[in-house]
């Protein structure tokens, strides 16, 4: 489920920065727990293959409970 607040402001990805861990917002479940991490850990990002994303975090993982339909396509 997409949010259009702060901090999520409407963006698709999800960066879990102390758990290095990217979410997919439009395939979120409940076990990914997204409302349970703390604003200051997250940053957004529209598409994966966005610049900044590697530039800031070279290193994540995909969430196993929302990214994986993104990687059957
Ligand atoms: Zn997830």
């Amino acid at each position: 489920m997409r949010r259009f607040e702060y901090p999520y402001f409407g963006k698709r990805y999800l960066y879990d920065i102390p758990n290095k861990t990217l979410h997919d917002l439009v395939n979120e479940t409940d076990e990914c727990k997204i409302n349970e991490i703390h604003e200051d850990d997250i940053d957004m990002y529209s598409h994966l293959n966005e610049l900044a994303l590697l530039l800031e975090h070279p290193v994540y993982y995909p969430c196993p409970h929302c990214m994986k339909k993104e990687e059957e396509k």
